[in-house]
């Protein structure tokens, strides 16, 4: 997908400070779950990622460690799924006991090519890198455009979606990628809560949910990386609170 490619803003060192390798951050997730008593028989997974193949190594892990996820996601992370696709989710919770687990992975995704570059990945069978996430990518490489900003300018609902996101949360300048990719798992955490509190669980009065959000980093050489923005329980009575991982 075209668009414009960002000259580093800040170094990878920096921007990686708080990243964890994928295997750390999903392993760090189940043990802070399993601690407070949600076993994996009993918990559903759903990911909201892109589509990109890059993001494979996210469902892989997930499956590896709770079973087989449910996908929400669309171009850019965003959830693509409408209340139906979360009902229909939220009614495959395990009921093994008197309360099930819905717990969601939300992710914007990065790529950073062996020069450093933000934004862009080298891919298997590929001899010049091309844009990660290209869908954010060319969402910016148009707002960034002397007449961007009056509408989307794509023949596609879910870079649309992703393109009215950015425009509401960057209406006057759009930040380089990198920083733009921790805006939308922001933006992705907002949208997983927005659709959950319209939502009337069917998994049982006592159905925990749990939302971790955050950047997916593609590094050369099959080295993931997930920077952590936010994760949350929310309990069956409603309330929230951090979850420690
Ligand atoms: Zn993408």
């Amino acid at each position: 997908m075209p668009g414009a490619i960002d000259t580093p803003t800040m170094d990878v060192d920096t921007f990686l400070r708080d990243a964890r390798p994928l295997g750390t951050y999903l392993d760090d997730v189940l043990a802070a779950m399993t601690a407070e008593g949600h076993e994996i028989e009993d918990t559903l997974v759903a990911i909201s990622a892109c589509r990109d193949e890059l993001v494979a190594p996210l469902p892989t892990g997930v499956t590896a460690r709770w079973g087989h996820p449910f996908v929400l996601g669309g171009l850019g992370g965003l959830p693509a799924v409408g209340p139906t696709g979360w009902a229909t989710a939220l009614s495959h919770v395990p009921s093994n006991r008197s309360g099930g687990t819905f717990l969601v992975f939300g992710m914007s995704h990065l790529g950073i090519d062996p020069s450093g570059t933000f934004g862009q990945s080298l891919r298997v069978g590929q001899r010049t890198p091309s844009s990660t996430c290209g869908a954010l990518i060319a969402t910016r490489a148009s707002l960034t455009e002397p007449d961007g900003g009056a509408s989307c300018p794509f023949d596609d609902h879910e870079i649309c979606r992703l393109w009215d996101t950015v425009h509401e949360r960057h209406p006057d300048a759009v930040p380089d990628i990198a920083t733009l990719s921790t805006s939308v798992a922001a933006a992705i955490d907002d949208a997983i809560f927005d659709i959950i509190d319209r939502l009337e669980p069917s998994g049982g009065e006592d159905l925990t949910v749990a939302v971790c959000t955050g950047v997916h980093i593609h590094l050369p050489d099959d080295d993931e990386r997930i920077i952590p923005h936010r994760s949350t329980v929310i309990a069956s009575d409603g309330t929230t609170r951090a979850l420690t991982i």
